[in-house]
């Protein structure tokens, strides 16, 4: 197909943006399932022309989109008790993150947008902060609350109550999932100090085994994640809400290609003495090498206000930036 025609994907639906730069126009990449929850469900990935931002299009409803978080998700089997939360090593996966914030910011008010079961912000809590956070899984949230004892509020970001204002407000893994991050971003503008720091992380669809694997990489996880950004379109995206990016930090994650592998084969990793050998050889190493190289698979954007609103931004809100 021309990239101003019709798309080859039977419903596409071209009513869905690029949340990057505001234009309708779509090309075909991929047509992919959930594997991680299991269902035959089909979804269309297709890519902004104009940007390179990949983005689920037609787009399951929310409510549809928010039941695959369901109880069985691997996310949730420490908050719903199929795994034995250690607070020392739940809190340590976040270590990064934690010093990070800290080397950038002194203890004040934190949010945590899609906070989880809550172990970071017991973390943050534990380096001085005052926490909340809201979280879409009522179940998780109300472990998050009732267990560790932290101020987290059930649903998700676009209904619940943000409160007041914050020196830090993280999305860890939230902004892919999204309806409308403009929105978010929009809403972190209202509730972030003028001094504040706004942490954003989610997957490199640039990386090099995003390439390789393609749809079979385990980011792509649909119909959870429906927008998949780049170190370049991710700085778009923060630049267009009024927010001036500081650093921008890449991660690996050896657990994510050992999934992709898994996909693409469709048989589970390791599985044999070469898989083990595969894994202390090239997985590991490559988790840790990859990112010095500008290769994560994880980026983290660090940012602060500053800076206008784009055109497509103040287009969709009505207001001038
Ligand atoms: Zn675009």
């Amino acid at each position: 197909m021309s990239e101003t025609g019709l798309p080859s994907f039977e419903g596409v639906d071209s009513q869905i943006t690029c949340a990057v730069c505001g234009s309708a126009l779509q090309r075909p990449m991929w047509t992919v399932r959930d594997t991680l929850m299991g269902s035959t469900e089909q979804y269309n990935i297709v890519r902004c022309p104009e940007c390179g931002t990949l983005r689920m299009s037609p787009r399951p409803d929310f409510s549809e989109r928010r039941s695959s978080f369901s109880d069985t998700y691997p996310l949730f089997d420490w908050a719903l008790g199929r795994k034995r939360p250690q607070a020392d090593q739940r809190i340590g996966r976040f270590t990064a993150q934690i010093n990070e914030i800290n080397h950038r910011q002194r203890p004040g008010r934190l949010l945590d947008v899609g906070c989880g079961d809550g172990f970071f912000m017991l973390g943050m809590q534990r380096r001085g902060w005052a926490v909340s956070g809201i979280e879409l899984h009522e179940k998780v949230a109300a472990y998050a609350h009732d267990e560790l004892g932290l101020d987290v509020r059930g649903g998700a970001e676009h209904e619940a109550d943000w409160g007041g204002q914050y020196d830090c407000i993280t999305l860890l893994g939230v902004i892919e999932d999204l309806d409308d991050p403009n929105a978010c971003l929009q809403r972190c503008q209202e509730h972030l100090a003028e001094s504040g720091l706004l942490v954003v992380q989610t997957h490199n669809i640039d990386c090099l085994e995003a390439k390789f694997f393609g749809p079979h990489w385990f980011n792509v996880e649909a119909p959870r994640h429906v927008w998949h950004f780049s170190p370049d379109t991710l700085a778009r995206l923060l630049a267009g809400n009024g927010f001036r990016q500081e650093a921008l930090l890449h991660y690996g994650a050896a657990y994510v290609t050992e999934r992709s592998i898994e996909n693409r084969r469709g048989k589970v990793f390791p599985s044999s003495p070469f898989d083990r050998v595969l894994r202390k050889a090239l997985i590991a190493p490559a988790a840790k090498i990859m990112p010095k190289l500008g290769q994560g698979i994880m980026i983290e954007s660090y940012s602060r206000k500053g800076g206008g609103k784009s055109a497509a931004v103040a287009a969709a809100t009505g207001r001038q930036g």
